[in-house]
């Protein structure tokens, strides 16, 4: 069986104060929902404010963004191990906005996806169609293009460590949801690419989150399909109650 997982990811958002006002809102609140993994992702700047708000509690760190390499001449990277010290446990790769907005490709994904397993970090990596992509059927084939890309080389102990986030570009920040069943579609079938590659066991492990203009009024029913797993939260993570209440409907 696996355990939902939420995760929120706060971008560029947030300064110091409305950071650690954010995670003890949550904080406070995080040990009413045992059944749920929960994690916050601020920006890199503020990972220590909110590691020493969380330190104690059920709720986890995450980091945004990571470069590949372990160490050295690379001016305003930060590593794995870097994130490893300052109390994180997950990091998110592949976001939409790092591939199209930081040209990052499937191949730069799968170097940071390496790199983070080796240093023991939980990686949750993001896949998903843009709308012209999805309007001209395409849908499955960038799915699949992105995972044999991004997820290229993991063995079958490192696949099950991964968190996958299925993230139709047309969904973020844009109020459209995808419907429960667009989404469980999508997570079926990416389950489908795990166990051709792996097998049922390891396909059955993985844990897959929704992403996409989820919201208290809305998750419920996206967490009630087989293949979703949780969600990783934009815009509702912002705002304590509006995330809460997405955990709510993990019930
Ligand atoms: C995201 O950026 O990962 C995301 C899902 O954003 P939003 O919830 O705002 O759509």
């Amino acid at each position: 069986m696996r355990k939902k997982f939420i995760a929120g990811n706060w971008k560029m958002n947030m300064d110091r104060a409305g950071a650690v006002t954010l995670a003890e809102a949550i904080v406070k609140k995080a040990g009413d929902f045992p059944g749920v993994d929960v994690a916050l992702c601020p920006p890199f700047v503020y990972l220590e404010a909110v590691q020493k708000v969380r330190l104690g509690s059920p709720v986890a760190l995450g980091a945004q963004n990571v470069y590949h390499e372990a160490k050295g001449a690379f001016t305003g990277e930060i590593s794995p191990g870097m994130l490893r010290d300052v109390g994180c446990k997950y990091v998110i790769l592949g976001h939409s906005e790092r591939r199209d907005i930081f040209h990052e490709s499937s191949a730069d994904v799968n170097k940071k996806l390496h790199a983070v397993l080796a240093a023991g970090l939980s990686p949750i990596v993001c896949v998903g169609e843009h709308l012209n992509e999805r309007e001209g059927g395409q849908t499955m084939d960038i799915i699949r293009e992105q995972f044999a890309g991004s997820f290229s080389g993991l063995t079958a102990e490192q696949m099950q460590k991964t968190t996958i986030a299925y993230e139709p570009v047309w969904a973020i920040g844009t109020g459209k949801v995808a419907t429960p069943e667009q989404a469980e579609q999508v997570h079926a079938d990416l389950r489908k690419l795990i166990e051709v590659r792996y097998n049922a066991e390891v396909a059955s492990a993985v844990r897959i989150q929704y992403g996409g203009s989820v919201k208290a009024s809305n998750a419920g029913e996206l967490m009630a399909q087989p293949d979703i797993d949780g969600a990783l939260v934009g815009g509702a993570s912002l705002v304590a109650d509006d995330f809460l209440g997405i955990i709510a409907g993990c019930r």
